[in-house]
């Protein structure tokens, strides 16, 4: 009796010693909230049981879960050499191919065969009942046996992960998500080494439409696909705008926006206890992101200001917008609340000093607690999204 079961192998988490146990466990809980609990640990690697093959969605799920090195669409028998040849020669006749190999593993060692012997038996049925080559350099399907205990899976194909680390073990962040294409990618940098992100989008409605808002729900959306259910905070910038706007110079106005939308983040950080936040600039791509505009936002940052993508260029950010499927979303038009008020040309080298003068005559704490009250805050459930992806 076979049944089905998708084999999934970890990413590095297999690597850190005292965490692992750590590691696992999270894996496993991020792996239930979207395959229906029915995930078992089994001896250094994962099994997703299914009733029939795996449907696509549960696949997407898995290959949208991070700490997962690699995983495969597997029928799972007893641990018995007739068995895993009658297995062997099944699975083989359906496909196509002209040269094969088996590689067989035992992840324990009771089993009364070696693996080469496994190889040598399960070799010899297929050869008999396809006629195929074996080529164990560069065959055209490679027929995986892993034996563990009483167990045996078998597979033919085997699909990457994203890698990383399970989201959740590296705590929490607060993401600034603007509509435009870098902070999505910034985002999922940083879900990929195990962070959860808390999403924060400024507007500046009604002084602009709509537009910008429903693209962060959009991209949230996205988002949730690889990290799950997800908080996206929707914060009216337009007001505190409008009195930067009277009592400060043109040029600064980008740079005081920032250091605004920094704290306001920073207060939403303390409300979901998140450790740090996370922003898409890249260095010198536009006039805000020069080292010294960087500098006067992280003057007033109370925690820890990541940039994942400091280093990138745009056509790599663009690589994988694409990738994680926020591309399309992105480049839509919008009203981006920090072109409001705008003059031409923002300072590219605004000093601490200059900024804090810029600010004397704001009361910036009624500033960010204003705007904070006024979030409006939703929760992103993945019940339902993945299954359609
Ligand atoms: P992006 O493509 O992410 O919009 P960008 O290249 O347009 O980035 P900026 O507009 O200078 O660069 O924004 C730099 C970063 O500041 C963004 O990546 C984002 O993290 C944050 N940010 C900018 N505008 C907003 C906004 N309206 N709401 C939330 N965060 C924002
Ligand atoms: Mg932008």
């Amino acid at each position: 009796m076979s049944e089905h079961a998708v084999v999934v192998h970890y990413h590095e988490i297999g690597l850190k010693g005292r965490n692992r146990g750590f590691f696992e466990k999270r894996l496993v809980d991020n792996l239930k909230a979207v395959v229906d609990d029915r995930v078992e640990s089994m001896s250094g690697r994962l099994l997703v049981h299914t009733d029939g093959p795996p449907e696509g969605f549960v696949l997407d799920a898995i290959g949208r879960t991070f700490g997962i090195a690699s995983y495969s669409p597997a029928l799972m028998v007893s641990a018995d050499i007739d068995v895993l040849k009658q297995t062997a020669v099944e699975m083989m006749t359906s496909r196509e191919f002209r040269t094969f190999a088996i590689a067989a593993r035992r992840a324990t060692k009771d089993f009364p065969l070696t693996s080469r012997d496994i190889n040598v038996e399960l070799g010899a049925a297929v050869q008999a009942a396809t006629g195929a080559e074996v080529d164990l350099d560069e065959p055209d399907v490679k027929l995986r046996v892993e034996v563990v205990g009483k167990r045996a899976l078998v597979y033919a194909d085997r699909f990457e992960g994203p890698g990383g680390l399970p989201v959740g073990v590296s705590g929490k962040v607060v993401s600034l998500l603007s509509g435009g294409i870098d902070s999505p990618v910034a985002t999922y940098r940083i879900l990929k080494r195990g962070a959860k992100a808390v999403l924060c989008h400024f507007h500046s409605a009604p002084f602009t439409d709509t537009s910008s808002e429903r693209k962060a729900e959009e991209l949230a959306r996205i988002i949730a696909t690889w990290q799950g259910p997800t908080t996206l905070y929707l914060i009216p910038l337009g007001d505190a705008q409008q009195q930067i706007v009277v009592s400060a110079p043109p040029e600064l106005r980008v740079v005081l926006y920032r250091r605004l939308m920094v704290r306001i983040a920073a207060r939403v950080a303390r409300t979901e206890s998140a450790k740090a936040l996370v922003t898409g600039d890249s260095l010198g791509q536009v006039a805000s992101q020069t080292l010294a505009n960087i500098a006067c936002v992280d003057d007033v940052a109370p925690l820890p200001v990541l940039r994942p993508l400091i280093g990138d260029d745009k056509q790599e950010i663009v690589r994988l917008a694409e990738k994680i499927g926020t591309y399309e979303t992105s480049i839509l038009p919008f009203e981006d609340c920090c072109s409001l008020f705008v003059p031409r040309s923002p300072a590219t080298a605004a000093s601490i000093e200059s900024c804090n003068a810029g600010e004397a005559g704001l009361d910036v704490e009624a500033l960010v607690q204003s705007c904070f009250e006024r979030a409006v805050v939703s929760r992103i459930a993945t019940e339902g999204l993945r299954r359609t992806a």
